[in-house]
């Protein structure tokens, strides 16, 4: 088991890293599959994991419950498209259901939530994320490859109807694609009363679509388009992530930056992600990780092992991440298969 020093205030989690910082946040990908094919998630032709390698409902459902009995008192849910995969709402409803557990929340495109929205709610999902880079129905087929505009607009819609915690936008903003779209988006967000976060492009996956290093805006340049016309409010609103908010003066709307590329966020990481490979990540940006899945199935139904498993992964989670540093290869991890 990890002999870590445990820092103060983290009496009830039992997993601290080796630089004291505590775990208790896992965003679990249901998925690597998608009906989409965002131009800088995913390449055109993507080959998809064969159905043997993927963990099945119930081996992530094991792995939701090993985790929130280790204090763990947050989960993501994400993919891939976590709504395409079949059943997934008994999976929602199971996780939903975990002692412990105080919030559960979904990162999605947006294309199932017209019919799914009530029923999340229902089984306990408290705030979701969803995807957005343009209000232009042909750009937004042509950044997605596949998506339809009017579905997904539906779909947040109705997700704003059904009244969950919070609600945020996601836009990744490509320069010469949707990078006039920034405040059109906002306004868009502001209407609905829903929150918006800009997020750089990562690095994550070769794409065959552009090269990255020329679509990068940075969000200093989204917060410079945005200062001009709205006044933007630094709200303390700790995320332990790379997120700063932000709030305009009588809206209900937090504009979020999330900003991987440009800022270290890495000191007061509170987070691990699970594939749909059952490999933990420690870290989004290194390749630091355990085989859970051979874990469950060389010990089926055995969450103490895998507990243990667990626990001892935490000495694995790096000091920090590097994306672009001249000594570092770019990782060959596609944001689909990391869990975004
Ligand atoms: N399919 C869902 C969706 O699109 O919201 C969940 C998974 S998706 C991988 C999660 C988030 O990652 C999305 O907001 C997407 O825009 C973002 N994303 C994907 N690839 C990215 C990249 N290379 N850099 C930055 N964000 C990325
Ligand atoms: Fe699918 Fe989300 Fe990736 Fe777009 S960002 S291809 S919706 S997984």
């Amino acid at each position: 088991m990890n002999a870590n020093v445990k820092p103060q205030g983290a009496t009830d989690t039992q997993l601290v890293d080796k630089h004291g910082r505590v775990i208790d946040y896992v965003r679990l990908s249901v998925t690597d599959r998608c009906d989409f094919r965002c131009v800088y998630c995913m390449s055109e032709d993507m080959t998809f994991l064969p159905r043997q390698q993927v963990l099945s409902l119930e081996e992530i459902y094991q792995v939701a419950k090993a985790f929130t009995e280790l204090g763990v008192k947050k989960i993501r849910l994400t993919g891939g498209e976590p709504l395409v995969r079949n059943n997934v709402m008994s999976l929602v409803e199971n996780i939903g259901s975990l002692p412990g557990l105080e919030e559960l929340l979904l990162t999605t495109n947006g294309s199932q939530l017209e019919k799914l929205a009530g029923p999340l709610k229902d089984a306990g999902v408290t705030r979701i994320n969803i995807s957005l880079d343009s209000l232009d129905a042909d750009r937004f087929r042509n950044m997605t490859r596949t998506g339809k505009l009017d579905k997904v607009k539906r779909g947040i819609e109705a997700a704003v109807a059904t009244g969950f915690d919070a609600i945020r936008l996601n836009s990744v903003i490509l320069r010469g694609r949707n990078d006039h779209e920034i405040l059109d988006l906002l306004e868009y967000a502001m209407g609905l009363g829903i929150n918006i976060a800009y997020i750089e492009e990562m690095p994550l996956g070769e794409v065959s679509d552009h090269d990255r290093l020329d679509t990068m805006v940075s969000n200093e340049e989204v917060m410079a388009v945005i200062g001009e016309r709205y006044p933007l409010t630094p709200i303390d609103m700790t995320t332990a992530g790379p997120s700063r908010y932000y709030r305009i003066e009588s809206t209900d709307t937090k504009v979020g930056f999330i900003s991987p590329v440009s800022h270290n966020f890495c000191d007061t990481c509170n987070r691990v992600r699970v594939t749909v490979e059952g490999r933990l990540l420690l870290c989004l940006g290194n390749e630091h990780s355990m085989d859970l899945r051979r874990v469950i199935r060389e010990n089926p139904g055995n969450d103490e092992i895998l507990k243990a498993h667990i626990v001892e992964a935490m000495d694995l989670k790096p000091k920090r991440h590097y994306f672009y540093d001249k000594d570092e290869p770019q990782l060959v991890r596609f944001m689909n298969m990391t869990g975004g």
